[in-house]
């Protein structure tokens, strides 16, 4: 059978731009989903050519060689030229980016509606914390983590469902003042598959999956923050009856550092500065996200000073820019002094040196806040 262009599949022209091919790939999408039109080859069919015509015309480069060879161009190029067209389980993967993560059949028809369908339902999605230093928050991390999930069993055999004769639907006669009315629901031995399992190994449960631990790479991007649900599509539970499975979606918590704090992009640190050191002056090691920096004391530096390390913060999950660190300097006051340094510090205390003049050389609370932003 000779194929259809895939501009006319999608009914947009050459120029149409993605994202209003992605708009018009939603709705036929929508209209021939399986599971709206259960037992309907042709739905199917249109449905199976929508999605190889949006796979290729969202990609720039197929699109390109579409456009310029036909389907013959197609031969090779990861394309379709071959005949052999996507399976059900390409397409409903394809659809976390199309429909943006939401998937709209589950809210359709996740209720167990009374359509049959040809194709299982989609596995729930798994729900996992992870914890993150500030190390992994600012340079992003590579975890393996183990999950359990349902996986499909090995081992499983499948028999024709007594209850509805494989059907997967219970028709009812009723009869009523207009006369007899056949109603139609989802058979409730076999949730409308139509087969039962015959033999199944220990541990598999009645729609043939089981309890699977998996170790699962994780790649955590850099500037993730507390509260962050990162997706990955595919690695959550698989759905009943050969269905797809669901996604597994990591929140991100944050492990405070004892050191560094982060707000938003900056990372703050408290500096306390010896008292002498601040009056003379000094060079202090002080620990930054990427390991230590010697920073300079300037003489007579100022307790509530702000000095800022530029671009020294954590680099933004978005790719605008990065943070700053900001250090804070505080004057360490001792509490316990020997008697000689008493002596030496109350001949201090007399000096017009060690005496504040408020107002004058003192720069305000105010100016501090505004060298802060
Ligand atoms: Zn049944």
């Amino acid at each position: 059978m000779a194929k259809r262009d895939y501009y006319e599949i999608l009914g947009v022209g050459k120029s149409t731009p993605k994202d209003e091919i992605k708009k018009a790939y939603r709705k036929i999408a929508v209209k021939y989903h399986p599971d709206k039109n259960p037992d309907n080859p042709e739905a199917e069919e249109k449905f199976k050519e929508a999605a190889e015509a949006y796979e290729v015309l969202s990609d720039d480069q197929k699109r390109q060689q579409y456009d310029r060879f036909g389907h013959e161009g197609m031969r090779g190029a990861g394309g379709f030229g071959g005949g052999g067209g996507m399976s059900m389980d390409d397409i409903f993967s394809q659809f976390g980016d199309v429909f943006g993560g939401h998937n709209p059949f589950e809210s359709f028809f996740g209720g167990g509606g009374s359509t049959r369908r040809s194709s299982g339902r989609r596995g729930s999605n798994l729900r996992i914390k992870i914890k993150l230093n500030l190390d992994e928050i600012a340079h992003g991390a590579e975890k393996k983590i183990k999950v359990n999930r349902l996986v499909v069993a090995d081992g499983v055999t499948y028999k024709n469902c007594q209850t509805c004769g494989g059907t997967g639907q219970m028709r009812k006669v009723v009869n009523t003042m207009l006369g007899q009315m056949v109603s139609a629901s989802t058979c409730h031995t076999c949730n409308g598959s139509g087969k039962i399992i015959d033999k199944r190994p220990h541990g598999v449960d009645n729609s043939g999956l089981m309890q699977k631990e998996e170790l699962i790479d994780i790649k955590i991007p850099g500037g993730v923050e507390e509260g962050m649900q990162l997706s990955m599509s595919g690695k959550g539970n698989y759905g009943p009856n050969g269905g797809p499975p669901g996604d597994l979606l990591i929140l991100v918590e944050e492990k405070p550092d004892e050191l560094l704090k982060r707000e938003g992009n900056n990372i703050v640190y408290d500096l306390y500065l010896n008292f002498v050191d601040a009056v003379l002056g000094t060079s202090v090691e002080i620990p930054t996200i990427d390991g230590k920096v010697k920073i300079k004391i300037e003489p007579g530096t100022q307790s509530g000073r702000i000095l800022r390390l530029r671009g020294k913060g954590i680099n933004d999950i978005n790719g605008y820019g990065s943070g700053d660190q900001l250090i804070h300097v505080n004057i360490w006051t001792p509490k316990q002094v020997s008697k000689e340094e008493k002596t030496t510090l109350e001949r201090l205390r007399e000096s017009p040196n060690f005496t504040p003049k408020p107002g004058r050389n003192e720069r305000s609370f105010f100016d501090r806040m505004k060298e802060f932003f």
